[in-house]
């Protein structure tokens, strides 16, 4: 497996300082290889669901890679134009947005899922047949690895509901709307991938409904290891499900098959590196408090989410049970009786799985700054953000 050494991410923390998160690009590499070879026998493409994290640097790696991208936000969208991607390469799977965006969006050219009747009358209204566009539909499936990251169920508020084809239809007739695509993405953490066979097997009651489809949108949500003994998607056999799916779809023309993996391609190439401010004795617990919290990883707070962390700085150091903690003024535990090799004030602790939905749900809550991060290419590491500064603090303040 392709990692970073403890040797490499503690002279990382010594140059750069921490808390800091740091990419490494050749998993980043390793990942789009394995998701390319599995499903080299069909037409698919992959665009990189670019929430997970959104540094400029990282979508460079991505583009360079041959993978395309996919935005939750015009400003996704400009700043995959600013790191390279032609608007060929750029999707917009909106949700709930005002409609000038979808504008905005139309106007830099890129594809555009809309989800919403409402939107898609506004657009229908404006640009007819002149513009192809995917629908973004809820399947009414309910999958992902908890409620929070579960975006296709019935009570969800993501997509056009498949129920509401005649309406769709109606629209697409009256303003004669040249729709191109079919999307789903029904959550995050997917593992069973017949989740996405079921998908599949929506949309071919819906596919026949359309004269002009191009390709047909899975969404993303492919689970990586967490915790020790997890496992990842099996994407080999989701690829083999997938064709064999595919090879009797109900539709004239073939139809190309778009994913938009997010955290697959990130997740595992991400370390968080925070030190040991403080420990704390007491009758429950030995609290390990780092120079970090939600403010900077949220995961474990927001989804009752496992990172591995290991401590670098005493990797022989006898197992202890630990409370690691933040420095912020609310509770903000990271991992609970986790078992650890022993911690002293000032070692390195570094949280796994980091990547994907790390920095990019970082914030300034406690007016404390956001970290800094480093991409690792050739064993090289780049400082591609610095360190939130005081001034940070005050822009936009009116003083
Ligand atoms: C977040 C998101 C993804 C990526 O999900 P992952 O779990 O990171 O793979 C893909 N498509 C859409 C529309 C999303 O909102």
């Amino acid at each position: 497996m392709t990692q970073l050494s403890a040797e490499q991410l503690k002279s990382i923390a010594h140059q750069f300082g921490t808390p800091v998160y740091v990419y490494h690009a050749e998993k980043i590499q390793e990942q789009y290889k394995k998701l390319t070879n599995a499903f080299e026998a069909s037409d698919v493409q992959f665009f990189y669901a670019s929430k997970a994290l959104t540094n400029i640097n990282v979508l460079k790696e991505i583009l360079a890679m041959g993978a395309n991208v996919d935005c939750s936000s015009i400003n996704e969208a400009k700043l995959a134009m600013l790191a390279g991607f032609t608007p060929s390469k750029i999707l917009y799977t909106s949700n709930g947005i005002n409609f000038e965006e979808i504008e905005e969006a139309a106007a830099l050219g890129i594809h555009i899922n809309i989800d919403s009747l409402s939107n898609l009358e506004k657009f229908g209204k404006k640009f007819g047949h002149s513009y192809p566009v995917g629908l973004r539909l809820r399947p009414n499936i309910m999958a992902g690895g908890n409620l929070k990251i579960s975006t296709g169920h019935s009570n969800s508020k993501f997509g056009i509901p498949v129920n509401q084809v005649n309406e769709i239809k109606e629209l697409v007739k009256k303003y004669n709307i040249f729709i191109q695509g079919l999307h789903i993405h029904t959550g995050s953490e997917i593992k069973d991938v017949d989740v996405f066979v079921k998908g599949i097997e929506v949309l071919f009651d819906i596919i026949p409904h359309f004269d002009e489809l191009k390709f047909i949108d899975l969404g993303g949500g492919f689970k990586v290891p967490y915790q020790p003994g997890d496992s990842e998607t099996d994407i080999n056999l989701l690829a083999q499900k997938v064709k064999q799916a595919f090879s009797n779809h109900p539709y004239k023309n073939p139809l190309q098959i778009w994913f938009e993996p997010g955290k697959y391609l990130v997740s595992e190439a991400g370390y968080f590196i925070t030190t040991v401010n403080v420990l704390k004795e007491t009758n429950t617990a030995t609290f390990a408090a780092v120079n970090s919290s939600f403010n900077h990883l949220i995961r474990p707070m927001f989804y009752d989410a496992w990172h591995t962390i290991i401590n670098i700085s005493n990797p022989e150091g006898k197992e202890k049970k630990y409370a690691v903690v933040g420095n912020i003024c609310e509770t903000d535990t990271f991992a609970w009786d986790r078992t650890i090799n022993e911690i002293r004030e000032g070692d390195l602790l570094v949280f796994l799985n980091a990547g994907a939905y790390g920095f990019e749900m970082s914030s300034n809550f406690n007016s404390r700054l956001k970290p800094a991060e480093v991409l690792v290419k050739n064993n090289a590491p780049v400082l591609i953000r610095q360190r939130d500064t005081f001034e940070d603090l005050l822009r936009n303040q009116m003083i």
